[in-house]
């Protein structure tokens, strides 16, 4: 079917308001009405129709919440009034004394205030213009944050083009401010898929969302899972508010997602009264908070009440007290993770914490055990503080009989017996039994994951079942099932067609490039663009496998840690045991091809500094990397090139410093010409 362009047009309009209601109903309403499949194809439709129409093209536009090229740096954002930081109180006496503060000052007997749940998150400012998101950045330090519009755009809950009310109009400008957070089942997953790939963790939801929201590829963030909380707003035009009642209220009518959760009260009394049913119900909620924030409801209060030292005189947050417990350690256990990672577990005498009892808490490793001096019948201070695994704080020392013994880390694996070894400049220790049956479904399924072999259809449940069968203890035998059709089909729930399904997927992956392979193996630290790294610069596998450290530090990107591990991986018999089987069951590596085909800049690394007269940045990172260049946000002594344009910043200095060569924009240009 074609369609006229006005034809088109009005499509077009049509998809983006239905495809953004379906985003207001799913995450900010929380009731979606149509299933996932249905809202890819109306987002596909409208992609095509934008595509063959690029007159419509629109920032706007559902589409554009990703797709934005990624950055080498943040802009920085001055906000039009400072996003001041609360100050904090721990006690109800405190809080009170606030109370009294704000009588005093606002000269009235009675003040209601607006309490809310303190979310545990990464403060935000959305800029809309004419109901359109124009600007978003982060707090920073109250006074200039950094522009991550680009990223907040990824976030779903966040509309670009603010929603008609009926009978309220679109303000001039709208200043948001709200808080951006991870949910505790995402930041798990998160953490999960991070040790698979050998990646470090982030140490609570919090430190997830912030992470995620400061990358300079707005693709990384739109994997992440994000959500917004308004609460406040900056400077508005054409829109005032009287309270903050009023303003909770009417937020969410333009699209903007609000907690529902919070209380207008008629004085502290009940603020405390909500600050303890909160504390109570905490644990229920899916996101992390970390008290409760007291606000003056009425902003003229406010106006009067003012501010001192950059903290409003109308707020405080209450913060919860730590979840703490003392217990006994019954012993100390060893868990082997994916990576191999041994980590030191306290068997403890059940207590309850915040809600739960807990049994476990981790150590962490050895160093931290010595650096707290915990031992096995110690008496010890248990707390669940932002963090979702419980941990030891301290020894109570005084409680010692001397019966207390020391931990020592085994040198053998506890679950397969094999070597335990540190890695210089490492905390933990590691099993190198790439067999290890605790490593194994691991990474058996990295290899089949979607950047390694990318095996379809081989998930979770099929390497358990495959596992418990007896039919794949390591990843070689995966090209060994085809022999063993008659047991794979009477596997629960397969059957012939699955079985024939999952023999051609596996049959298909027998041929990948060199890059997905190093990947695929799992060794630590190896990311996917690591592995695409060390392909370009090794061009077969033998050449890595043989790689010395001072070859692989030749690497953009890897350092004495990395080098290390690759090293050590490659040094263990049982994975070139493996590497070998893999070649014999047939597993053809495609090797790269020299880096001269490749493009005149071949290897060579860019950093651009400052703003460039005749090219966007963009532009420029193109012309890299359409001559086989690579561009890199920070300037080392790997560093080729530093493009120097308008006002560079200190990464000129840096190259200086470091004897990099300084291009001109003019020079630049000559270069990527030739
Ligand atoms: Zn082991």
């Amino acid at each position: 079917m074609k369609l006229s362009p006005e034809e088109a047009r009005r499509r077009i309009e049509e998809l983006r308001e239905e495809i953004e209601q379906h985003n207001y109903n799913y995450f900010v309403l929380n009731q979606p009405t149509i299933s996932d499949a249905e809202y890819d194809k109306l987002l596909r439709e409208l992609q095509q129709l934008e595509e063959q129409f690029p007159q419509f093209k629109s920032p706007t536009s559902p589409t554009q919440r990703v797709g934005a090229p990624p950055q080498t740096e943040f802009k920085t954002v001055k906000h039009s009034i400072p996003m001041l930081s609360l100050a904090n109180a721990f006690s109800d006496d405190e809080v009170r004394e606030f109370d009294a503060r704000v009588k005093k000052l606002a000269e009235i007997d009675k003040i209601e205030y607006v309490a809310e749940p303190k979310f545990d998150g990464l403060a935000v400012e959305l800029v809309y213009e004419d109901g359109v998101f124009v600007l978003g950045s982060t707090r920073g330090d109250g006074e200039t944050g950094e522009d991550v519009t680009q990223n907040l755009k990824t976030i779903k809950s966040i509309p670009l083009r603010l929603r008609q009310p009926k009978d309220l109009p679109i303000p001039r400008r709208l200043e948001v401010r709200g808080e951006i957070y991870m949910e505790i089942a995402d930041f798990r997953k998160l953490n999960e898929e991070r040790e698979e790939r050998g990646e470090p963790l982030f140490a609570n939801p919090r430190n997830a969302a912030a992470g995620s929201l400061r990358q300079l590829d707005p693709k990384i963030t739109a994997q992440r899972k994000l959500h917004i909380f308004c609460y406040d707003v900056g400077q508005t035009v054409g829109i005032t508010f009287r309270t903050q009642e009023e303003l909770l209220r009417t937020l969410p009518r333009y699209g903007l997602r609000v907690c529902p959760i919070y209380r207008v009260c008629k004085n502290i009394d009940e603020a405390l009264e909500f600050y303890r049913e909160m504390q109570e119900r905490r644990e229920e909620l899916p996101y992390e908070i970390d008290g409760v924030v007291i606000k003056v409801n009425d902003f003229e209060i406010r106006e009067i009440v003012g501010e001192v030292s950059r903290n409003p005189r109308w707020a405080i947050a209450y913060k919860f007290p730590p979840k703490q417990a003392t217990t006994r350690v019954k012993d100390i256990v060893v868990q082997v993770g994916r990576t191999g990672k041994l980590t030191p577990v306290a068997v403890l005498e059940p207590v309850p914490l915040g809600g739960v009892t807990v049994q476990h808490a981790t150590l962490h490793n050895q160093d931290e055990i010595e650096k707290k001096d915990i031992r096995i019948g110690d008496w010890v201070l248990i707390q669940r503080a932002g963090d979702v695994i419980p941990e030891v704080v301290q020894p109570i020392v005084s409680r010692r009989t001397g019966t207390e013994k020391k931990f020592t880390m085994p040198e053998r694996c506890p679950v397969c017996g094999d070597r335990v070894v540190r890695l210089p400049d490492e905390v933990d220790y590691r099993c190198v039994n790439i067999s290890c049956p605790a490593r194994l479904k691991e990474s058996i399924l990295h290899y089949a994951s979607k950047g390694a072999a990318d095996i379809e259809g081989l998930g979770e449940r099929w390497v358990e079942a495959l596992m418990n069968a007896g039919l794949v203890k390591e990843i070689p035998d995966l090209y060994k099932l085809k022999e063993r059709v008659i047991e794979l089909v009477r596997l629960e729930r397969m059957g012939p067609k699955l079985a024939e399904n999952l023999l051609n997927a596996i049959e298909k992956s027998k041929k990948i490039s060199l890059a997905r392979f190093i990947y695929g193996l799992g060794i630590r630290h190896v990311g996917e663009r690591l592995a695409e790294l060390l392909a370009q610069r090794f061009r077969t596998l033998d050449a890595l496998m043989n790689a010395s450290e001072e070859e692989l530090l030749q690497v953009e990107e890897v350092g004495s840690t990395v080098a290390q591990s690759i090293i050590s991986f490659f040094q263990d018999e049982r994975n070139r045991e493996m590497i070998r089987k893999l070649r014999e069951a047939g597993v053809q590596i495609i090797e790269e091809v020299s880096p001269q085909k490749a493009g005149a800049l071949a290897g060579k690394t860019f950093v651009f500094t400052g703003t460039l007269k005749t090219l966007t940045r963009g532009q420029a990172e193109a012309l890299v990397k359409a001559a086989g260049g690579r561009v890199s946000s920070s300037v080392s002594r790997k560093t080729d090139y530093v493009v120097a344009g308008e006002e560079p910043g200190s990464k000129l200095q840096k190259a200086r410093e470091l004897g990099v060569t300084v291009l001109s924009e003019e020079e630049f240009l000559k270069l990527v010409k030739t």
